[in-house]
Parts: structure tokens; sequence; C-alpha cells
């Protein structure tokens, strides 16, 4: 996309796109339960008290309730052993009446991560970051999808931006967002580059994505000189502004309404994108917050309710392209 450099960006407008992913979950959720007798059912676990896992497994719980979906939260003592995740999750996995199993990440230090991912069952895992479902990923076929990017790639087609013979950029190369986005994005034909933290010139590299996708959890680090002019631009990023005269410095015109919720609230979000610089220069832009976030839990219930039909071999016209 062509454009001056006085233009702003225009949005790509995740939380939109989200609430009509949620709609169409909430509807077929119904046809399940008319249709099938069957009502999707996300158990989540957490383990610990960490306060941003807390929120977000609560909002996860709150989509199911909105959506129609059951859910069934289990909640662990910090001090819980591997052993002990691994039962929950084993019996979790033995009854027929749960769709989705969903441990919330991190788990504390002494519990062994690894070995509670492969214990869940495939077809249950709604996170799909079980070793089976990142290798059917990397091999093109059907499963489960990590929820972000999954989300991401609604938001670009439903958007209506060209990803099929696009130059994309990945700056970041977490399992959960950076890797699963750039084999979305190679198995929709873009050309791929993958960025991280060696990466050596991470201008030049940037400059020349169509496409760019930033995943980083680093404040504001991508500015305006990494983009190409024109591009569409995704801010996973979710990183807490405290300081006002930073605030100033990073949101233009909206540095007024930022301050102030600064003072309400003592911090503001802002991405790994630097939006006064870069909604200059980019074509599209997503915003932080109401970007990404809300398309990553419209899809974790999009996700359950896929793992519910293929568990029961359930067909939906068009879902074997997933
Ligand atoms: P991780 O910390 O797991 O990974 C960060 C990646 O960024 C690593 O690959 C790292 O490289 C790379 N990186 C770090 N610094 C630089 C740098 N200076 N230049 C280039 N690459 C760099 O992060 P996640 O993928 O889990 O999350 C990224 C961000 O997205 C966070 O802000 C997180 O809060 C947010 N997020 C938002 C979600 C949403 O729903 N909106 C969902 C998930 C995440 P290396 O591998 O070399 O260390």
């Amino acid at each position: 996309m062509e454009k001056t450099t006085d233009q702003r960006a225009e949005v790509l407008d995740g939380a939109r796109i989200a609430e009509e992913i949620k709609r169409e979950v909430a509807a077929e959720v119904v046809r399940l339960q008319q249709e099938s007798n069957v009502r999707p059912c996300l158990a989540t676990v957490r383990v610990g008290d960490d306060p941003a896992s807390t929120i977000y497994v609560r909002n996860k719980v709150l989509a199911c309730e909105a959506l129609g979906l059951r859910s069934e939260p289990h909640v662990l003592a910090a001090e819980t052993t591997t052993e002990h995740l691994l039962d929950l999750v084993g019996t979790l996995n033995k009854r027929d009446d749960v769709d989705g199993i969903l441990v919330q990440l991190p788990l504390p230090p002494g519990v062994d991560e690894l070995r509670v991912i492969e214990a869940i069952d495939p077809a249950k895992d709604v996170d799909g970051i079980h070793p089976i479902n990142v290798g059917r990923l990397a091999l093109g076929q059907p499963g489960l999808v990590p929820c972000t990017p999954a989300g991401i790639i609604e938001l670009l087609e439903r958007s209506g931006v060209a990803i099929s013979g696009m130059n994309a950029c990945v700056v970041g190369r977490s399992n959960i967002v950076g890797r699963p986005m750039s084999q979305l994005l190679l198995q929709r034909n873009a050309t791929i580059t993958i960025c991280h933290s060696r990466t050596r010139d991470l201008a030049a590299m940037t400059r020349q994505a169509d496409i760019l996708i930033v995943a980083i959890g680093r404040a504001a680090l991508v500015r305006g000189e990494h983009i190409k002019p024109g591009a569409a631009v995704v801010d996973v990023g979710m990183n807490k502004v405290t300081d006002e005269g930073e605030a100033r410095a990073l949101f233009g015109d909206d540095a007024a309404k930022r301050v102030e919720i600064i003072k309400r609230r003592g911090y503001t979000l802002v991405g790994d994108v630097h939006p006064a610089e870069v909604e200059g220069v980019a074509g599209r832009l997503t915003p932080v917050p109401r970007g990404v976030g809300p398309l990553t839990i419209a899809m974790l219930m999009q996700n359950t309710v896929k793992a519910a039909r293929m568990r029961r071999g359930i067909k939906v016209t068009g879902d074997e392209q997933e």
C-alpha cells in the first residue's frame, strides 16, 4: 500500500475481528448442542498466585461463560509438585466431558514445564504447544494451532491484507508466538524472515517486510526507521509504561489520554512498536491495547470448539484447511 508521510496508518482492528470470531463461536456452540448434544468444556489449570496469570485465566473463564462453553477452573498451590500436576492432567485427559486443557504458563520454577506440556493429550491441547501439534503445524497438517499467531492470521485475512507472495518478517522466535507465526505465514505462501536478539541489523531486515509481526517484549523498540512505507504491522507486545514523560514521547496525538490513564491507574500499555513513529510510516497497524490481545482469547474459544468437534469426528464445512 502506497502512502504519503503525513498520513496515519489505518487501524488493524483486532478487537472488532475478535468480536466477529466470538459471535461465530457462540453460534457454533449452539449448533453443536442442538445437533450433537455436545457442550464444549475448557479445563484451565493455574498453579500459584501470579497476578498476571490470575487475570489471564479469569478472562478465559469469562469468555467461556459469555459464549456458552463450559469451563472448569483448577487452581493449585505454588508448591504443587510436577507429579501432582501430571496426575491432574492425566485425569483431565481421560475425562470424555473435557475437550480442552489449558495449563497457564509460566509454571513455578520447581515444576517441570516440558513434562507437563508433553503429558497433555494432543487432541485437547488448545494452546497448540504439544510437540505433536507443533510437528503437525511444521508439516502443514491440520491440528490445534497456538492462539496468538492463529488470531493474527485471522486479523490479516479478514482485514484484506494479502499474504501470498509477500515478504513477511517475524521478530521474535518464542514457541507460542514467533515460531508458529512464521509457519502459518509460510503455509500461506509468504516469504519469511525470522529475527531475534542475535540478528545483526534488525532495521535492514524489517524494512524489507510488507508484513511485519513484532513479538519481543521490549517496549517501543521497533521505530519508524524499521518500517517499509505502507507495510502492515502487527504489534504483539504488551509492556507497561508508568512515566508520563515517556508516554508523551510515545503516543503522539494520543498522549494526553495516555497520561490521564497513568494518573488514574498507575500505568498504560505500549507494544513493542513505537506507536507515534510507526503510525506515520506503516500502512496499517494494530493498536495496543485492543489489537492482538482480544484475538488470542477469541481463538482459544475457537480452538476449544474445534477440539470438541475433532475428538468426536464432527466435521464443519471448510475446516480442513486449518
Ligand atoms: P519471549 O520472551 O518468549 O520471546 C521474545 C523473543 O524476542 C525472543 O525470541 C528473543 O530473541 C526476541 N528478542 C528479544 N529482544 C530482542 C531484540 N532486541 N531484537 C530482536 N529480537 C529480540 O516472548 P513472547 O513471544 O512470549 O512474547 C513477546 C511479547 O508478546 C511480550 O510482550 C508478551 O507480553 C506479548 N504477548 C502478547 C500476547 C497477546 O495476546 N497480546 C500473547 C503472547 C505474548 P532470542 O530468542 O534470541 O532470545
